[in-house]
């Protein structure tokens, strides 16, 4: 198809933009592009109108129909065939634009089962090599981020909490992708979304009570909303782990985590390879814990090496919290919802000092 230029001459992918988000609202909301890296590579899959209307649009807006059915989208000779849509040759760039703004896509493929997306699905060949990004707003993305990193069963606090976790870092990282054409992808690289189909009601009520609102630090600049599943009792400062200097990354103690499912751990680990390890990095112990999780894999920088009175071959390492400790701990806040905390009770115990702002007055 000529016409449809799919790269810059510097090699940036053009991603067409819809604008369909603004139609009808009477406040503009933010656009967010998120590659489906779970679907990349997928040769034919099923797709369906799960909530609302659909329609088939081409990048410079001409539009090819309405989603009818269950069609079967395949790739092929460098492009997509729609079974549903009559076209002479596979399209390389093709839109499935929502046309109310609540519609929700069902996608299925062989590879990843049923899968439901909010706003438009961008069908875009690249290199020959099939790829697909959902368009949507800010807000009707987070709750998905939220059902796949924390899933169901938490109290609304903790959904409140977490949803201002997770917008900060997705306003924080727009554009993370930009040249492959896309602000985040959906892996754990960026924020793990599997889609909206498992949203329920509460999680949805947590994301709204706090739209719009991210975390700022007294500049007034979007935090670094780190997060973890359990501190073991007490948080690591950021400066402990990582080299940044941030204020309100500081180490705070943490009771409400301690009887939580990763809460304590225990490994084994060969005496004689540890005594050899730990002298070439007793001299700087924070290091030498955090080059110990890493090479032995263990679920945090917290634990203490025991003889083990019937293995004279081993110690056995004990130890507490799980993920790098640094930031909001994920079962302590859990806790604390359950408790009775308000969401921001909640993030002012682990963010020392951060303010709440709305997204779009960075
Ligand atoms: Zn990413
Ligand atoms: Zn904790």
């Amino acid at each position: 198809m000529k016409g449809f230029k799919t790269r810059l001459r510097d090699g940036l992918l053009i991603i067409a933009i819809t604008g369909w988000t603004f139609v009808g609202a009477a406040i503009a909301q933010e656009t967010i592009r998120v590659g489906l890296m779970d679907l990349n590579a997928t040769d034919s899959f099923r797709c369906q109108s799960a909530q609302g209307n659909y329609e088939w649009v081409l990048p410079d807006g001409q539009k090819l129909g309405p989603l009818k059915g269950m069609p079967t989208v395949t790739s092929h000779n460098g492009g997509f065939q729609i079974s549903s849509v009559e076209f002479p040759e596979p399209l390389p760039y093709v839109i499935l634009q929502p046309v109310s703004i609540d519609a929700r896509l069902r996608i299925v493929t062989s590879a990843v089962g049923y899968r439901q997306y909010p706003g438009a699905l961008h069908f875009v060949h690249v290199d020959d090599i099939p790829q697909f990004i959902m368009e949507s707003t800010l807000e009707d993305y987070l709750p998905g981020v939220l059902a796949t990193e924390v899933g169901k069963g938490h109290a609304m606090s903790f959904y409140a909490a977490h949803a201002m976790i997770s917008r900060t870092y997705a306003t924080k990282s727009m554009g993370r992708h930009r040249m492959a054409g896309f602000d985040l992808c959906d892996q754990v690289h960026c924020q793990v979304f599997d889609g909206t189909s498992t949203v329920n009601d509460t999680l949805q009520r947590g994301c709204q009570s706090t739209r719009s609102l991210i975390l700022v630090d007294r500049l007034g600049r979007a935090a670094t909303t780190a997060f973890h599943s359990n501190c073991g009792g007490k948080t690591w400062a950021g400066s402990d782990v990582w080299s940044d200097q941030l204020p309100y990354l500081q180490s705070v103690d943490d009771a409400a985590c301690a009887d939580a499912p990763h809460a304590r751990w225990s490994q084994t680990v060969p005496r004689q390879e540890w005594d050899e390890f730990w002298s070439l990095h007793e001299a700087d112990s924070m290091q030498g814990l955090l080059t110990a999780r890493k090479r032995y894999g263990w679920p945090s920088a917290s634990f203490q090496i025991n003889p083990d009175s019937l293995r004279p071959d081993v110690y056995k390492v004990v130890g507490s919290g799980f993920g790098h400790g640094v930031g909001l701990c994920q079962e302590g806040a859990m806790q604390r919802a359950l408790s009775g905390a308000t969401a921001w009770e909640i993030l002012q115990h682990y963010y020392n000092g951060v303010r709440l702002s709305k997204s779009d007055q960075l």
